[in-house]
């Protein structure tokens, strides 16, 4: 087994150092060739799941569907949304039979979002997943003025699948000490260890959930003491808020996050304009559907669909992610051709209900708060239909009193008013996971 694996290892060294310049420029290719791209990635995943994957053989069966129906990204709304408790009851029926199971790497997806999934990925996917590194590269390197043993500071928990997932990527990386040189931080580490192993290893990237890197750097912020300042800060998971964006880009921190789940490879990624993510449509097409699941135009908000067309373990076609985001019709001025998503906006499951019980979408009160630049952190807490617990960690010197009025009375003006309650905190809290939500019911506690 140890020397299949240095077999591959050196398979894919040589593959990939032919391929990472290719990856480079690949996001200013011209459409066509992208979209030539994709066609090609999606004509082998479906000749795939349809001969190999219990789920397609039987769904094509069923509605006279077969490879022949799926010639562009759109005809993949043909399938049925696979929607997350359907993947949750039956992991299995989704994977492919062209290997044995054991083949695969399993991961288990965080238990914040509800029942944790099992996603099995293909060994391969791997390979894949550090082409697709390949396309921010650019991005990288002029942030961090480094090209190579760029240092990296990855704050995440001891065990999730993202870090063994990294892990396991980080023992085939054929640039391992060359282009990059990685420590990972325990999340869970109280907030002055973080930063003690920070400074002491003195990075050009940190990268983590958003949470954690809000923790970070208002704590150091509002700290009299000197810390060390990474060039870049790159998130992915739980969300930024726009204040804390503001306040390390004026530490001289850039930010850029990464939109990606565990059943996808990297969806999208931000640039340095920051105009918006770069979607790699060609491994990971999304389509952006309403309540019917029938496509938006861009432009439009709605639900994320996405299908993966790299792995070929556990294979999703047209599967409902939960989280809500638009297509970017304007193309971004960095001259990359790969199209824009806008930040993904939260779960569909963190949406807020009105007193009617009615659905307000989580935008509608993020929109309210991101105007207060007292505010540092916020977390939102459903108590029943109409009602809110704000609560806020404010930043130093805030007037408070004023601050909770002004956000009762702005709650209280929307057209499907809502009752907020604002009240303050040093800390939010945490899920199981490690991430910070930022919207919860009470209910579920969750
Ligand atoms: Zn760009």
């Amino acid at each position: 087994m140890k020397q299949r694996s240095r077999a591959r290892r050196l398979v894919w060294t040589a593959r990939l150092t032919v391929a990472a310049p290719f990856e480079e420029r690949f996001p200013f290719r011209s459409t066509e060739a992208i979209e030539r791209a994709q066609r090609r990635r999606l004509r082998e995943s479906v000749d795939h799941a349809f001969v190999h994957v219990p789920y397609y053989r039987e769904t094509g069966k069923r509605l006279g569907l077969g490879p022949g129906d799926f010639q562009a990204a759109g005809d993949l709304g043909k399938l049925p949304l696979i929607e997350r408790d359907r993947l949750q009851a039956d992991p299995q029926y989704f994977v492919s039979e062209a290997e044995p199971l054991d083949n695969h790497l399993e991961l288990q997806t965080g238990g914040s979002t509800g029942e944790p999934i099992t996603f099995f990925r293909h060994r391969s996917s791997l390979y894949e997943r550090m082409l697709t590194f390949q396309r921010s590269e650019p991005v990288n390197a002029k942030l961090t003025g480094r090209r190579w043993r760029r240092r990296i500071a990855m704050i995440a928990p001891a065990s999730s699948s993202t870090t063994d997932l990294n892990r396991k990527v980080g023992r085939q990386r054929f640039w391992k000490g060359v282009r990059t040189v990685v420590i990972t931080i325990p999340l869970f580490d109280p907030l002055p260890e973080i930063e003690a192993q920070i400074d002491a290893f003195r990075p050009d990237v940190v990268s983590g959930y958003g949470s954690a890197i809000e923790a970070i750097y208002n704590d150091l912020a509002t700290s009299d003491r000197e810390f060390h300042r990474p060039s870049v800060a790159v998130y992915a998971a739980d969300s930024l808020s726009d204040q804390v964006r503001r306040l390390l880009t004026g530490l001289g921190i850039e930010v850029l996050s990464v939109y990606q789940a565990v059943e996808t490879p990297t969806i999208a990624w931000e640039c340095d304009r920051h105009s918006g993510l770069h979607h790699n449509l060609d491994v990971c097409p999304v389509r952006i559907v309403d309540d019917d699941g029938s496509e938006l135009p861009g432009g439009e908000s709605g639900r994320v669909v996405v299908s993966n067309l790299v792995n070929r373990a556990t294979m999703l076609l047209n599967y409902g992610l939960g989280d809500l985001a638009t297509k970017l019709p304007d193309p971004c001025p960095c001259g990359r051709t790969l199209p824009l998503l806008s930040h993904p906006q939260g779960r569909t499951s963190e949406w807020m209900l009105s007193r009617s019980g009615a659905p307000i979408h989580p935008q509608t009160m993020r929109s309210i708060l991101r105007n207060f630049d007292e505010i540092r952190r916020y977390q939102l807490i459903q108590e029943q239909p109409g009602k809110l617990r704000v609560v806020v960690v404010a930043a130093p010197g805030a007037d408070r009193a004023a601050v909770a009025e002004a956000i009762a009375a702005r709650a209280g003006e929307l057209g499907e008013p809502l009752d907020a309650r604002v009240e303050f905190s040093e800390t939010l809290s945490r899920a199981e996971s490690g991430k910070v939500r930022t919207i919860l019911r009470a209910e579920t506690g969750e």
